[in-house]
């Protein structure tokens, strides 16, 4: 199964793609990981990212797609993948089409997280991690509301949206059961 995970930051797509990723036997992309290991790793493409990333702003879509079309060409995408925070912008949309159509593959779904604002918040002060200030979440929502949101769009004809809020088994269970007839 192929799938992309859309929903702002905070609304439990990582925990989610971890979950789905083993009931379905696929792996988990996540474009926020890959950058994360670049960095840890001080690559030049982790430094190249750095700047972006501190600030809660989308690294260039060049510097993205090109990660992305590496980690496809590894042999465990062949029966799936799912992928967490990509695309993130329609032109990233545009490119993984091609991508895809290079391989003679589609989509089955892209699945949309549905989480009330407040929520976001207090879930991402939570957690912690070293981008996840007010000043940097507040950034990345105003980017994904810009960005990202208009995917929705652009995939309109597979999109599944799920009530992501509640606990974690419990979202699982429900997009699992979403995605049923995919
Ligand atoms: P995430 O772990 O998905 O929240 O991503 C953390 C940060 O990595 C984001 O705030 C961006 O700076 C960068 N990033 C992750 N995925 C993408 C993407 N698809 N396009 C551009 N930047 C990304």
């Amino acid at each position: 199964m192929r799938l992309v995970l859309v929903g702002p930051p905070g609304a439990g797509k990582g925990t989610q793609a971890v979950r789905l990723a083993e009931r379905l036997g696929v792996p988990h992309i996540s474009t926020g990981d890959l950058f994360r290991a670049n960095l840890s790793q001080e690559t030049p493409l982790g430094l190249e990212a750095k700047s972006y990333m501190d600030k809660g702003n989308l690294v260039p879509d060049d510097v993205t797609v090109r990660m992305v079309r590496e980690r496809l060409a590894d042999d465990d995408v062949t029966k799936g993948f799912i992928f967490d925070g990509f695309p993130r912008t329609v032109s990233q949309a545009r490119s993984l089409d091609e991508l895809l159509d290079e391989r003679g593959e589609e989509l089955d779904a892209v699945v949309e997280f549905q989480v009330d604002e407040d929520e976001l918040v207090t879930r991402l002060l939570a957690r912690g991690r070293s981008d996840d200030t007010e000043d940097v979440i507040r950034n990345r929502q105003q980017v994904y509301r810009d960005e990202t949101f208009p995917l929705l769009d652009h995939y309109r004809a597979i999109v599944v949206s799920v009530d992501a809020q509640g606990g974690v088994e419990e979202v699982t269970d429900r997009v699992a059961a979403a995605l049923q007839d995919r």
